[in-house]
């Protein structure tokens, strides 16, 4: 009897995590670039080559086939052979460990799943369609240095997870959902996958991060705050509740914690004066870089470090300037925008025993890892 109680329960979850884990992300290839061709060799075992009427040809191992635009179309051509034109072309590894790896020339991508060709007005697109745990795994592995603690893996996951699903309408106009470029989230394919961030990835599959609405969040973060990090209304002139400012103890003598840069004095009087600033000696530095309570925000006379820090190329937008003699010297933390999770900080933070939901909770306030619903607002 208590079984028939639970049944539905339990087939509930099952359903949840079978529509969870059967979401599919069609990730664009190479999109920093248009492109007229492509290179397919089938790696670590056959590809099938196939249009919308069925199967053209079988790419056996190292054997490799050309996908190029002509007219509106994708031309398919192997070893001197033209098979045809075609609305579209699907390359698809014939079993799971098979691979597909696609090059445009300058880079590839290794795809154990489907890549699709088709002809947009931007040239001839390439698009992998990844399983979203697969997905996420391979973005973890881009994101992470190797030999990262489990719990860092699952942070990481989190945040991508959390991140591909809220932007899934991100690309729509261009065909496909996320590009693997740094605008989405840098996506190498599945080259250099490690099996122990498989294997975590999978263990946590399902779970994102939503703030006190339910919702889930602007899942954004940095490589290292300085020691604290950026609301993200100073930042972006956006309010966003779980992304405020949070003092990070944990990145201080991390990798990116201190930075600087030298500059003549001609030169950064330069720069001064083409943003309409008046030069003397009263710049000062906005902060003490001993101290541990700063003030990310403030200015150089009227210029905001944001935007210093684009105008200079600066790793981050949280530094001060000194006058030496016939130099200024910028000497700055940390390194990216700073809102959000501190990677350095939170690999510290695992390092040291703290659980992967404790340091989201900690980075962005209010939040609570949940296990994703498919009909949950984005
Ligand atoms: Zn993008
Ligand atoms: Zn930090």
């Amino acid at each position: 009897m208590k079984l028939f109680r639970f049944l539905p329960v339990v087939l509930c979850a099952f359903l949840l995590t079978v529509q969870v884990l059967a979401m599919r992300v069609q990730v664009g290839l190479f999109t920093d670039a248009t492109h007229a061709t492509y290179t397919v060799t089938a790696r670590y075992g056959s590809c099938e080559v196939r249009s919308r009427n069925g199967m053209l040809l079988r790419l056996e191992e190292n054997q490799e086939v050309t996908l190029e635009a002509v007219s509106g179309n994708v031309r398919v051509k192997s070893d001197g052979r033209v098979y045809g034109v075609f609305a579209m072309v699907r390359v698809h590894p014939s079993a799971a460990t098979h691979q597909a790896l696609v090059a445009d020339g300058r880079f590839s991508t290794g795809c154990h799943d489907d890549v699709i060709f088709k002809v947009k007005e931007v040239g001839l697109l390439a698009i992998n369609v990844v399983e979203l745990e697969e997905y996420v795994a391979s973005v973890v592995e881009s994101e992470i240095m190797s030999g990262e603690t489990p719990e860092m893996i699952k942070v990481q996951a989190i945040l991508i997870r959390t991140y591909v699903i809220g932007n899934l309408q991100r690309h729509a106009k261009d065909g496909f959902d996320l590009c693997d470029r740094v605008h989405c989230q840098v996506f190498n394919g599945r080259d250099r996958y490690q099996e122990n961030v498989r294997k975590t990835v999978r263990a946590n599959q399902g779970k994102v991060l939503v703030g006190e609405d339910g919702k889930l969040i602007l899942a954004v973060y940095h490589s290292n705050c300085g020691g604290q990090t950026s609301r993200a209304s100073d930042t972006w002139s956006e309010e966003v509740p779980a992304l405020q400012s949070v003092v990070d103890t944990f990145c201080r003598s991390s990798k990116h914690a201190n930075w600087s840069k030298v500059l003549t004095r001609s030169r950064w009087e330069q720069y001064l004066s083409s943003k309409g600033i008046d030069c003397n000696d009263s710049m000062v530095a906005c902060y003490d870089t001993d101290s541990d309570s700063l003030d990310r925000i403030c200015c150089i006379m009227d210029l905001q470090k944001k935007v210093v820090r684009k105008d200079l190329d600066l790793p981050s937008a949280f530094f001060s300037v000194t006058l030496q003699d016939e130099y200024a010297v910028i000497a700055g933390r940390g390194f990216g925008h700073g809102v959000g999770l501190c990677q350095e900080g939170a690999s510290v933070m695992a390092a040291s025993g703290v659980s992967a939901d404790d340091i989201l909770m900690y980075y962005y306030c209010g939040t609570k890892v949940v296990k994703y619903k498919p009909d949950r607002k984005r």
